[in-house]
């Protein structure tokens, strides 16, 4: 009766591993961090579009980043598990809208990819292989309309300058959860809206508030440029 029933109980504990949840995880959360691309070319380094042609005018994914509670990031954490394009075949023409590369000169996205996926994703592959590490990101995007919680509360790419309060809290209300605005200058030097950091839990899946934000500053009004 009682070895039955501790039998019973190894085997609960070795479905439980199996179903993941006992992997120990080497970071603390995520930085979900999406990108307007008009703030990425406007800039002295300028940009390319990809060779598929001009992304949307919509915030682009920049990546999917694991990250410590104390601000610091693990980073290159597997030189073995290299990018392979034929592993997210199914994701190639979501990721080419959604994931867009600006880099010059002008590319198909692989390498774009690649980089985001051996500096940052394989910090996370004891929860997330590579299929699932592009395609968290791109579910994420879905949940959340940025662009859409912006122009409803009356905030337009076009050019003109915004308060960064108004920005967070339009994005706050709609999201749910405070955002991290991380800002660039268009070669005039005017501060503008670069990207937006959310936060995700370790399973690449749940928005959460953040545990830390990035370091940075914005000006208090900031421009949205147009794309
Ligand atoms: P990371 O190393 O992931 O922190 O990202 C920074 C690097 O990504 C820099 O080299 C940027 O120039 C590059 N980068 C940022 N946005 C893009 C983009 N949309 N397309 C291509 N490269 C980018
Ligand atoms: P500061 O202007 O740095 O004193 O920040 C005033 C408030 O705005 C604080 O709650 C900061 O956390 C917040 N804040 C400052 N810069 C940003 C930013 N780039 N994104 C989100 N919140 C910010």
């Amino acid at each position: 009766m009682k070895a039955n029933s501790t039998v019973t109980l190894i085997k609960i504990l070795v479905l439980v591993c199996l179903s993941g949840l006992c992997v120990s995880q080497d970071f603390d959360f995520f930085y979900f961090v999406q990108q307007w691309p008009g703030s990425y070319c406007d800039t002295k380094q300028s940009c390319c579009y990809p060779t598929t042609g001009k992304p949307a005018a919509d915030f682009g994914i920049h990546g999917l980043w694991p990250n410590y509670r104390d601000g610091k990031y693990p980073q290159n954490c597997d030189s073995k598990n290299l990018f392979d394009p034929d592993k997210i075949a199914d994701l190639r023409s979501s990721m080419q809208k959604k994931w867009p590369t600006l880099a010059c000169p002008s590319g198909n996205g692989v390498g774009f990819w690649t980089h985001e996926w051996e500096k940052h994703g394989t910090c996370s592959e004891s929860v997330l292989d590579q299929h699932g590490y592009f395609q968290a990101a791109l579910v994420l995007q879905k949940q959340v309309n940025l662009l859409q919680a912006l122009t409803s509360a009356g905030i337009n790419p076009d050019g003109r300058s915004y308060s960064l309060s108004n920005i967070k809290s339009a994005l706050q209300e709609t999201v749910g959860f405070t955002p991290w605005i991380e800002c660039n200058t268009d070669t005039s030097g005017n501060s503008q809206l670069y990207q937006i950091y959310l936060c995700v839990d370790t399973t690449g899946k749940n928005l959460i508030e953040c545990p830390v934000f990035p370091k940075g500053k914005c000006g208090s009004q900031i421009e949205f440029p147009s794309f």
